[in-house]
């Protein structure tokens, strides 16, 4: 990618502006409380961050995914570790689908809502037997009149307790029939008293409540849907591309910012002759996970380029997936070799790298588990047989 526009170098430094404001004290203190991090989303609001991508006419600011991983990953190294990520990332699966898909009034006036941040989307997809494989989907959504009713349960659905709208990811293919995988997307409000849910407790993340959602007789009109009936999947499919890009560029910030507090300790931190920074046992794997990390962010980067470009998608596509692994592992690296530099302190909460190991351990399950990038990298780009 070639340098950084002004505008571009001019959103970072507000997203480290904002980072700043926000730094790991702060994380430790609310991923222990398991509290909400309410003052940090109302700053991604303030500073337009939710509608970054949205059309200017519609209320945001026109920009593309270049800019939004420059904002992620700024957010991440800038102080929050995975924390932001989360938060910014589920706060925006809503938006970027209806600003792909969205048609009638009702669609429009949402989007605007959640492109200045008023309103926040939480999303529903993924069931028990619908991860990986979210074809496999069973909550239907059955035609009444002018309605659809819609039944079933979720699993893992992150911010329910502080969305007001969830896109809610259904099966509309009648049950007796199988001509197609049937996917339909519906807009909905909440709360809504024919949708429950609980958190499920978890191993990081603790700002972020994950829930078991239930839904019993949501009666939803035929205009909340997105999209066409049946072929939700292909609104969806540009923004779960994004998604992975966005995982990426959270997992190298909060990579970042654990490798530069592993550095800075390295220097200090002396325990028999000289800082421990200067044993190359301590230096070579911080030098080589950097490396890892540098390279991975520009292979972010030009996967974003090409995404916005547009032109050649199947190359967009297999970068974003080529993207998505390798950042993740070489975060996951970094995470490793800093809370090492620590030692027996990295695993204590006081400090902050155990905690930084745990979040970015995420990176690699949900949303798309490695192995899929691996099994799309192997079909798509190196054409090889579907495996599964
Ligand atoms: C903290 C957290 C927050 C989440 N938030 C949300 C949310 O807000 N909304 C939402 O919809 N979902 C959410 N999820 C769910 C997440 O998207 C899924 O967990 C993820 O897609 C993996 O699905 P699964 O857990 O069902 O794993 P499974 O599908 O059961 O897979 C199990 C393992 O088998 C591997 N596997 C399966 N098939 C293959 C194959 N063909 N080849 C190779 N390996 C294979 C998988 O890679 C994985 O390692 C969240 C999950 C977590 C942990």
């Amino acid at each position: 990618m070639a340098s950084l526009t002004e505008t571009q170098s001019m959103i970072i430094a507000t997203a480290e502006a904002v980072a700043e404001q926000f730094g790991p004290d702060y994380w430790r203190e609310h991923d222990e409380r398991e509290a909400y991090p309410e003052d940090f989303i109302t700053a991604l609001a303030e500073h337009g961050f939710f509608g970054l991508t949205v059309p200017e006419p519609l209320g945001g600011s026109g920009q593309g995914l270049v800019e939004l991983v420059l904002v992620m990953e700024a957010l991440c190294r800038g102080g929050g570790g995975g924390g932001p990520a989360l938060g910014y990332l589920f706060g925006l699966l809503g938006t970027m689908t209806l600003s792909h898909a969205a048609k009638t009034e009702h669609q429009l006036e949402n989007l605007k809502a959640l492109a200045s941040g008023e309103r926040l989307c939480a999303f529903a997809l993924s069931e028990p037997d619908a991860g990986t494989n979210s074809f496999n989907i069973s909550t239907t959504a059955v035609e009444r009149g002018d309605d659809y009713v819609i039944n079933g349960a979720k699993w893992f659905i992150t911010n329910l307790q502080h969305s007001q709208r969830l896109l809610l990811v259904t099966q509309t293919r009648q049950l007796e029939s199988s001509e197609s995988c049937g996917l339909s997307l519906f807009l909905v409000d909440l709360p809504s008293e024919a949708l429950s849910f609980s958190p499920t407790p978890k191993h990081g993340f603790n700002y972020y409540k994950s829930n078991q959602l239930f839904i019993d007789n949501l009666v939803v009109p035929k205009s909340s849907m997105i999209g066409e009936p049946g072929k939700g999947f292909a609104s969806l499919a540009p923004t779960l591309n994004a998604e992975r890009l966005l995982v990426a560029a959270g997992a190298v910030g909060t990579a970042r910012l654990a490798l530069q507090a592993a550095v800075n300790y390295a220097k200090e931190r002396e325990v028999f002759r000289g800082p421990i920074g200067g044993h190359q046992a301590i230096q070579h794997p911080l030098a080589a996970a950097h490396a890892k990390l540098e390279a991975a962010w520009l292979t972010v980067l030009e996967a974003a380029s090409l995404d916005d470009e547009g032109t050649r998608p199947e190359r967009a596509a297999g970068m974003a997936n080529v993207a998505k692994y390798v950042a993740v592992e070489a975060a996951i690296d970094a995470c490793y070799q800093s809370l090492q530099t620590y030692g027996g302190a990295g695993y204590a909460r006081e400090y902050h790298q155990e905690r930084w190991w745990r979040e970015v351990q995420l990176f690699r399950l949900a949303p798309l588990t490695q192995q899929m990038t691996l099994n799309f990298i192997g079909q798509h780009v190196l054409g090889l047989p579907k495996s599964y």
